[in-house]
């Protein structure tokens, strides 16, 4: 079973390293390197030693750089935004706490871009943080029930 294999794999390192040297020049004391070079390669590839399943997921940005002043960058798909607690929850289904309990992140660790908060903070005060409301309500007019009779003569 493994002489199968073996040739096999021997039958693909020919394939690859013919088709390598037809669309490139290369050295004839070059092609036993490329040889093995390909060999290796695809030995690594085998099944011989199953890669472990990564514990620890790669952050798509890393982490000090997943926080920029004008928007944040979700670690989890490299989605950019003001401020990610609506992505998170809705593409991710996590909140900011699992979030960073996900990703090993500080609990301080923001989610808003920090101009944002700044933009948000400053337009909170400037409309007086929902003072006056009532002026600008429009008063609604009264709907009439049933259908209007028609006057008779
Ligand atoms: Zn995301």
């Amino acid at each position: 079973m493994a002489d199968a294999d073996s040739a096999h794999k021997a039958d693909l390192v020919a394939e690859i390293v013919c088709s390598y040297v037809a669309k490139n020049s290369i050295a004839v004391d070059q092609i036993g390197p490329l040889i093995a070079t390909v060999h290796r390669t695809l030995s690594a590839l085998g099944d011989s030693e199953p890669a472990p399943a990564p514990q620890v997921r790669a952050p798509v940005v890393p982490v000090r750089r997943s926080v920029q002043p004008d928007y944040v960058v979700c670690l989890e798909c490299g989605f950019r935004a003001q401020t990610l607690r609506r992505h998170l929850r809705v593409q991710h289904g996590l909140d900011p706490a699992a979030y960073r309990a996900r990703w090993n992140l500080k609990p301080d660790h923001p989610v808003t871009a920090p101009t944002y908060s700044r933009k948000r903070a400053a337009m909170a005060r400037q409309i007086g943080l929902g003072r006056n409301r009532s002026i600008t309500e429009t008063p609604v007019a009264p709907r009439r029930r049933g259908r209007p009779r028609r006057a008779t003569a």
